[in-house]
């Protein structure tokens, strides 16, 4: 066992150094059937486990959160400010991911040749997300809203997916509960409150075996990504470099420098003070490359950690999950102009101004799963008329680039919370910082 006084984030990537290390000796000493059999498994397991508490944590939260409103008018003032600063968020990632990928044009050092190869070596991966992002297209402009009410709420709690329908009974649920006297509901109120508490006791004890559950999903995914061939991740990266760099770039200036901003123009708090807090959840987006399996630590990193009220946190990060994705959306600009660089078209202006509306739209749409903002890509893609097959180039890296989006999307949603509890008074450091001062 680990020591005890070790904080959660070195023992977290502790075991993701060491599951690297493991996976590129299973390449090299072509262990890869051992690690699937015998490692992979564990990393399944954590990932399970993290989201088999995500609907009754976000139930259970939600309803604590709202019933602890004072009004509901509150409710609709916060859910108005979040939804601007997510827009926003979004609108500003696709516009930072798009200034890079055409200032670096990396489409334009594409061969030929490796343009031919890449399409024929992933065309029946291309056919399955294309097929995915034609089911989404044929549906009608107001389908997402009626997709946000559940027929039959058991049915809704059946699957991750479905969130949004399960944030919507818990509103709903809150809503009514706030409008009742006190003594009817009582008892429900009290059994919340313990559900909470359990399941915030389930979510420390998982958290306990994060760190063997990073080592077995990295471990597995360095086998599976290499297809058991050292060789073959180095020419994928030196073919896709210059594309991955402008991801990653664009990656880092949401991090360093566009959330730090925003938290400092809202908030007192410091963004290093806030990478302490949120990093635990950051190791394991980039572990999992799922929002929805990272939230049960989100929330409890910006409750415990960041000082975030249980109504802000509860209602702004599972919505943050499923639609925010800063991350998501940056990928989807680069990639998009990539292509169309790669292809050897022009896109003007109100293409570039379409690809931030539909980059926008598609990231809202796109699930918090692996590898959705790919599926979505294909709709973007549409958008401008550029083949969806495009998609075959850039298949390679996105394992990984979808890892490192997930860290932002996650960042993004925990961002918004902070400020959105410092603007509602709920940040717990200000309002510490405000009681001393009273006392002086
Ligand atoms: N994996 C991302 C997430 O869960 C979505 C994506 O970009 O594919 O946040």
């Amino acid at each position: 066992m680990f020591n005890k006084h070790i904080p959660l984030h070195w023992k977290i990537i502790f075991g993701m150094i060491l599951g690297v290390a493991f996976g590129l000796f299973a390449i090299v000493l072509s262990w890869d059937e051992f690690t699937t059999h015998w490692i992979k498994p564990f990393g399944t397991i954590f990932i399970n486990l993290l989201k088999l508490i995500a609907v009754p944590l976000v139930f259970a939260s939600l309803i604590k959160g709202v019933t602890s409103l004072s009004d509901i008018s509150r409710l609709s003032r916060i859910g108005s400010r979040t939804i601007a600063l997510y827009l926003v968020s979004t609108i500003l990632a696709v516009s930072t991911g798009l200034l890079i990928v055409n200032t670096l044009q990396p489409g334009t050092y594409f061969s030929e040749a490796k343009r031919i190869e890449f399409k024929e070596k992933y065309a029946s991966k291309t056919e399955a997300k294309m097929s995915a992002a034609a089911q989404v297209n044929n549906q009608g402009p107001l389908q997402f809203l009626v997709d946000i009410v559940p027929q039959n709420i058991i049915h809704a709690s059946t699957s991750n997916k479905n969130m949004l329908q399960v944030i919507f009974f818990a509103l709903l649920f809150g809503v009514a509960m706030i409008i009742l006297p006190d003594e009817k509901t009582h008892y429900v109120r009290g059994f919340f409150d313990g559900v909470n508490e359990i399941i915030l006791q389930i979510v420390d004890l998982i958290m306990k075996l994060a760190p063997y559950g990073v080592f077995a999903l990295l471990a597995s995914l360095m086998v599976d990504f290499s297809d058991g061939d050292v060789h073959n991740v180095i020419e994928l990266f030196s073919a896709l470099g210059l594309y991955s760099t402008a991801v990653i770039t664009g990656l880092l200036i949401m991090i360093l420098l566009i959330y730090p901003l925003i938290l400092k123009l809202f908030t007192k708090m410091s963004y290093l003070n806030f990478f302490r807090g949120i990093m635990p959840a950051q190791l394991l987006a980039f572990s999992t490359s799922s929002s929805a399996a990272t939230l049960p630590v989100t929330m409890e990193r910006c409750e415990e950690h960041l000082g975030v009220s249980k109504e802000v946190s509860s209602f702004v990060l599972p919505l943050g999950a499923t639609i925010n994705m800063d991350g998501t959306s940056l990928y989807q600009a680069v990639a998009a102009v990539f292509i169309a660089q790669a292809f050897g078209i022009d896109l003007d202006l109100t293409q570039q101004l379409t690809i931030v509306l539909t980059a926008t739209l598609a990231s809202v749409g796109a699930a918090a799963v692996p590898g959705a903002g790919l599926v979505m890509l294909v709709i973007v893609l549409g958008s401008v008329g550029i083949d969806p097959e495009g998609v075959a180039l850039i298949f390679a890296v996105d394992r990984i680039l979808d890892m490192l989006r997930t860290v932002v999307n996650v960042t993004g949603d925990a961002t918004v919370a902070t400020v959105i509890a410092s603007t509602e008074g709920q940040l717990r450091s200000e309002l510490e910082d405000k009681e001393s001062s009273n006392l002086k």
